[in-house]
């Protein structure tokens, strides 16, 4: 079979005309200074990452490759499984992650599996890259690996080295063998999901969760719902609120998930992400010692925020993942798919199309590289911005991919209906996208309200 040496409406690679000819053909200086390599777009965006960086997303790549795409299908469509029961699959994968160093990647060696050559660079933007590699391979199983780092989270920034050794540095180690251990990051009650992220709704909030003071430590009781990973999770980071006390009293408790009194209810079955449970957990008396609370009583609510700002740049980075899996699929389609006896590659409508949502992707991944490379304290500003916008665009550009298959992208077997599923899910936790917009008015209302403060964006 012939292969065209061109698509309509462009020049031949080789023409004397075409952009690479030219340079080639420059004097040595001339094209010291203008020629460029023909690498593919995702190589030119690793060779401007930090060489430590750049292993790591390799390696990332390679683990997506090799475990969770070949995975992706089963258990997207496997059987809703009953709360705590974990597919063999799922488990298998979580065993190879940990020992590879999937989760335990926020502490550098011996405490965990940071390579040393990346301590320069802010976790976030490693964790960002990782998770743009797992996005595009399983949006389950990167919730299911991610959502572990978040339950983490609260240990890492109370500050507390006692925590950090005692309590984390064992989940680590433990994962690294291959038994993983799983910790859950619940604050959202039934009655309360952006009440319990946003200031103005919290402020008038009653919380469901409640701590009552005992020997030696304290008494939860009370629900959380829709927990990631909390029903396989050992142990999970519960805010609750002292009783008698409003939001103000909050506080991060690090409960034992074996602890008597401690019952996931439920597992929702969700429209994507599958792999990962979202579980209802029912907490009746569960006793947590004194020496369990993270970050000081009443500081809950600021361990809260300083967690969603540190994760709310990887989930923006979620929506990066998703729109370039939308990408390469909707290329490789336009490629072997024939209408009117050619491939749609060689319409320009769908050209353009396709240069539109690499575009789209390709900005996504500079707006969160830009962020994640400064954030070693993230501002809520810019880890809002960065969440609603990016998980905004990426739907639109899976919405594109749509488009273009058709009825082929509505089969399950093209994969662009999973990524559809997946990708929409990122604009409702975290806070939803229209909270975290009004979490941008809310850091930056100082600024607005100041008749002084020059409107500069
Ligand atoms: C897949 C998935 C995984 C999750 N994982 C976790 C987890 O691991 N841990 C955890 O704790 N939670 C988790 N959640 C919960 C998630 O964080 C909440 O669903 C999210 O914060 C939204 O809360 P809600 O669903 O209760 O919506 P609600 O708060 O009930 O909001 C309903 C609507 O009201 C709007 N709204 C609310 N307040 C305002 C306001 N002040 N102004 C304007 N509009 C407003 C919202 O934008 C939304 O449109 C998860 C959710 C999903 C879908």
């Amino acid at each position: 079979m012939n292969t065209p040496d061109h698509l309509q409406g462009h020049l031949p690679a080789d023409h004397r005309l075409s952009p690479r000819w030219q340079f080639r053909h420059l004097p040595l200086i001339g094209r010291m200074l203008a020629d460029y390599p023909a690498q593919d777009l995702w190589q030119t965006d690793f060779a401007r990452l930090p060489r430590a960086l750049a292993r790591q997303r390799q390696r990332a790549r390679v683990f997506t490759e090799q475990h969770l795409l070949p995975a992706a299908d089963e258990l997207d469509l496997a059987p809703h499984l009953p709360a705590g029961e974990c597919h063999p699959t799922a488990r298998r994968i979580l065993s190879e992650a940990g020992k590879q160093g999937w989760l335990s990647y926020f502490l550098p060696a011996p405490l965990g599996k940071m390579p040393w050559g990346t301590v320069v660079h802010a976790p976030i933007w490693q964790s960002c890259l990782i998770v743009e590699e797992f996005s595009r391979g399983c949006g389950g199983l990167m919730l299911l690996l991610s959502a572990h780092h978040l339950g983490a989270m609260p240990l890492i920034l109370s500050g507390h080295v006692h925590h950090i050794l005692k309590l984390l540095a064992p989940v680590y180690r433990s994962c690294e063998r291959g038994d993983p251990h799983l910790i859950a990051f619940a604050i959202t009650e039934p009655a309360a999901g952006s009440d319990v992220e946003d200031g103005h709704g919290a402020q008038t909030y009653h919380p469901g969760v409640v701590a009552t003071p005992t020997h030696g430590g304290y008494l939860l009781n009370g629900r959380k719902c829709f927990i990631s990973g909390g029903d396989l999770a050992k142990t999970a980071t519960v805010f609750a609120a002292l009783q008698g006390e409003g939001m103000e009293s909050w506080t991060c408790f690090y409960v034992d998930c074996s602890d008597p009194g401690y019952r996931v209810a439920r597992t929702e079955l969700k429209m994507g992400m599958r792999a990962s449970g979202a579980a209802e957990i029912e907490l009746s008396n569960v006793f947590v010692p004194t020496d369990r609370i993270i970050g000081g009583l009443r500081n809950g609510w600021v361990l809260n925020r300083a967690t969603l700002n540190a994760s709310r740049i990887p989930v923006a980075s979620m929506g990066v993942g998703f729109a370039r899996a939308a990408t390469e699929t909707a290329v490789e389609f336009a490629r072997h798919y024939k209408v009117g006896g050619k491939a749609l590659i060689h319409y320009q409508d769908v050209q353009l199309h396709l240069a539109t949502m690499v575009a789209e992707t390709r900005a996504l991944r500079a707006l969160v590289w830009q962020e994640a490379r400064l954030a070693w304290k993230p501002r809520q500003l810019h880890a809002s911005l960065c969440k609603f916008h990016a998980t905004d665009r990426a739907q639109r550009v899976c919405e594109m991919a749509m488009d273009l298959l058709a009825d082929h992208g509505a089969r399950h077997e093209n994969r662009i209906e999973k990524i559809f599923r997946d990708v929409r899910l990122t604009r409702i936790f975290e806070g939803t996208n229209q909270i975290n917009r009004l979490s941008l008015i809310e850091d930056w209302q100082p600024q607005l309200l100041d008749p002084d403060h020059p409107a500069g964006v």
